[in-house]
């Protein structure tokens, strides 16, 4: 189907086309295309936008990033088919930051085939293609996990994950910052930094944050985050576009009878 850039909603419609064309690729699983409606829906009750709370979870996360001393940033095939070239753009601002392959439905194939999209978006190294090693309490696939990355990293970032991986990466002592769109999701409940905020806006975000701290030497320690007023201020911004009377208003163009 041919999309039109007039249509008022042209950029999610492109969005769904290329993810549906890297799930007929073999990057991105089925259930991956539903995770993305949720993702899409929850973007839409916020207001398809950067939120100032959510802005400021970037920019502390980009703090946490700098502060650490074995950073990991996980992508599953939702995250390399929206956003590598966002993925590499964060990884060039962020020296020494590792890159792993993490998949909830791991086949060999899908792992190299996301590693081949990370290499060619600019990533010279990709972890996890091979894991290594495991995570203590999940079952089978998705405990597997590098050794040389997410395994020892204090510092995780962990976009578009299942709540289950979280809070296990939680409970072995690692800072897990999340970026996902639902307040409500387990992720954005158990990690330390909870960015609710669209992956590529995320990324793009941290990246330039981490851009222009570069020749400022890092942080001593990682500033504490109110991750409850993160989470807090994402759903009240819900709730008052949900009751707010233009929610009920004809959208601009609309045909009257
Ligand atoms: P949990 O296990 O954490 O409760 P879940 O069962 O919804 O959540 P998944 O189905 O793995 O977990 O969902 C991935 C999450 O990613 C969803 O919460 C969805 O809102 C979010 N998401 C999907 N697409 C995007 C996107 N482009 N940007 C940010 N978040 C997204």
């Amino acid at each position: 189907m041919r999309l039109s850039p007039r249509h008022p909603r042209y950029r999610s419609l492109r969005v769904r086309a290329d993810l549906a064309a890297s799930s007929r690729r073999g990057l991105v699983v089925p259930e991956g295309l539903i995770a993305h409606g949720r993702g899409e829906a929850f973007d839409y009750l916020l207001g398809e936008r950067t939120l100032p709370s959510a802005r400021r979870a970037e920019r502390a996360a980009a703090a946490w990033l700098r502060a650490a001393a074995r950073p990991v940033l996980s992508v599953n095939g939702n995250v390399a088919a929206l956003a590598a070239g966002e993925v590499a753009r964060v990884a060039r601002a962020r020296p020494g930051l590792g890159v792993e392959v993490n998949l909830f439905h791991r086949t060999p194939a899908r792992a190299r085939a996301i590693a081949r999209v990370l290499r060619a978006a600019g990533i010279p190294r990709v972890l996890g293609v091979r894991p290594t090693g495991r995570i203590p309490g999940l079952p089978s696939d998705r405990a597997r996990v590098d050794r040389a990355g997410i395994a020892v990293a204090d510092v995780c970032v962990i976009p578009l994950e299942d709540g289950d991986r979280a809070e296990a990466l939680r409970r072995l002592g690692k800072r897990v910052i999340s970026i996902d769109l639902n307040p409500l999701s387990r992720t954005s409940r158990v990690a330390d930094l909870p960015i609710v905020d669209e992956l590529t806006r995320a990324l793009g975000n941290l990246a330039a944050d981490l851009e222009r701290s570069r020749s400022r030497p890092p942080p001593s320690r990682f500033e504490p985050f109110d991750r409850a007023a993160a989470l807090r201020d994402a759903l009240a911004t819900i709730g008052r576009r949900l009751r707010s009377p233009a929610a009920v208003r004809r959208p601009p163009g609309a045909r009257p009878r």
